[in-house]
């Protein structure tokens, strides 16, 4: 099937943005081929053409969702079963140049449109693949997929973890379950920078983990000898541990969810770390900070590492708000010389928008501060320069003076 953009609209294409809009597909009354288009399955693969008939790409088609189509390939090469194989090849084959292995048996292994595949991503859980689909196209081509990550990397198992939101807007039900083989601990253990960690990949958050603050949780950690540190939306302790390990003098981790503080708690036992030097506290850390501010508590270090408060740029407005808060509280509650490493996973927040916000919180916290750090995801999350909306995570090391 052969669909036609408007004219003007294959601009971001020739830029090889690989996103196609509804709107930029002629209308039905002109385009008589695209009246055949409410026949196109759902995820199977459209040949792109300007409006003069150039050839442009070859994208799946997702009927119901705004972003209509995603772009396979720019070549006018067929997408077959060899097609994914030589990507998924050249995914592995990047983070093996990487050297992301020597740091821990854990990584990205397929990271959606910057690895040139858009709607998949695959997490390596040391033996253990966890696969996300989140497009009508990659649940196209799951099948095919889901055997060429067994045949290109040896590893048997693979989790389904296709439970996220985003699937709604292409018509898709969330899927969990085994894909491939069979899960013998549901528990996992993995290694990064020598630390342990247990991983739920079957009712963890994203796919278990989050891989993408590995670098982070090590270079934050390193800072944290001798301080008192708040750690905010601890998870299942990533930054906790790292301070621990690094020989800071008290940790206390909040986080709202019960069940992640109970592996916390299970992952200071399996890195033999201090317990009596840590804390666990259940609750909503925009309370809490305001708790601690009336108590006059202080802290050597604090981390804020939240959850995505704007996946678009349309919740900016309301997530910078809340960014705003928690990093004014946060400075507040830091002694002099104290340390804020503060986060924003939002890809709604571009890094200037949220140095901007942070700056703001100091401001009206009568607080002044130096960056030390600009962070952000890791090697293993890369970013398709023609794909900005790639780069998603980024934090802040500042200092108070
Ligand atoms: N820093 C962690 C990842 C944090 S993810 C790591 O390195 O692994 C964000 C966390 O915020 C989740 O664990 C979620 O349960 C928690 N959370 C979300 N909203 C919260 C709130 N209002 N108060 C406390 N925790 C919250």
């Amino acid at each position: 099937m052969k669909l036609t953009l408007k004219p003007g609209r294959e601009k971001s294409l020739l830029r090889r943005h690989p996103w196609v809009f509804a709107s930029a597909f002629q209308s039905l009354d002109k385009e008589p081929a695209l009246r055949q288009a409410q026949d196109i399955a759902s995820g199977s693969t459209v040949d792109l053409l300007d409006a003069s008939g150039h050839f442009l790409a070859k994208a799946s088609y997702s009927p119901l969702s705004q972003i209509r189509a995603r772009v396979w390939t720019f070549d006018d090469e067929p997408v077959d079963k060899e097609f994914f194989r030589r990507k998924i090849k050249s995914a592995i084959a990047q983070r093996l140049t990487l050297d992301v292995q020597r740091f821990s048996n854990s990584y990205r292994l397929i990271h959606a449109e910057s690895d040139g595949l858009p709607g998949i991503i695959v997490d390596r859980y040391n033996d253990v693949l966890v696969l996300q689909s989140t497009t009508a196209g990659s649940e196209f081509w799951k099948e095919t997929i889901a055997d060429l990550l067994i045949e290109e990397t040896g590893i048997q198992t693979i989790y389904e973890r296709s439970d996220v939101d985003v699937r709604e807007l292409e018509g898709l039900k969330p899927i969990t379950g085994i894909l491939r083989g069979k899960i013998t601990n549901p528990q996992l253990q993995i290694t990064e920078h020598n630390l342990k960690f247990k991983v739920d990949i079957q009712h963890g958050h994203k796919t278990g983990f989050y891989l993408d603050q590995r670098e982070n949780r090590q270079r934050v950690g390193e800072l944290a000898k001798d301080r008192d540190v708040l750690n905010c939306f601890c998870y299942t302790g990533g930054f906790s541990i790292n301070a621990l390990a690094n020989g800071a003098k008290s940790v206390l981790s909040v986080d709202s969810s019960a069940d992640a503080l109970a592996l916390l708690e299970e992952n200071i036992a399996l890195n033999n770390l201090p317990a009596d030097r840590h804390t666990s506290l259940e609750g909503d850390v925009f309370q809490l900070l305001r708790k601690f501010r009336d108590e006059n508590r202080s802290f050597d270090m604090i981390i804020l590492d939240p959850p995505k408060f704007a996946p678009t740029a349309a919740h900016a407005e309301k997530a910078s708000r809340a960014y705003k808060d928690i990093n004014l509280l946060a400075f507040k509650l830091l002694r002099h010389g104290g340390i804020l490493a503060t986060f924003s996973c939002s890809g709604g927040v571009d890094a200037a928008l949220f140095q901007k916000i942070v700056a703001s919180a100091a401001l009206d916290a009568g607080t002044e501060a130096t960056i030390i750090e600009h962070l952000s995801q890791g090697r293993d999350h890369p970013v398709s320069l023609h794909f900005p909306e790639g780069a998603y995570l980024k934090g802040l090391i500042c200092v108070k003076r």
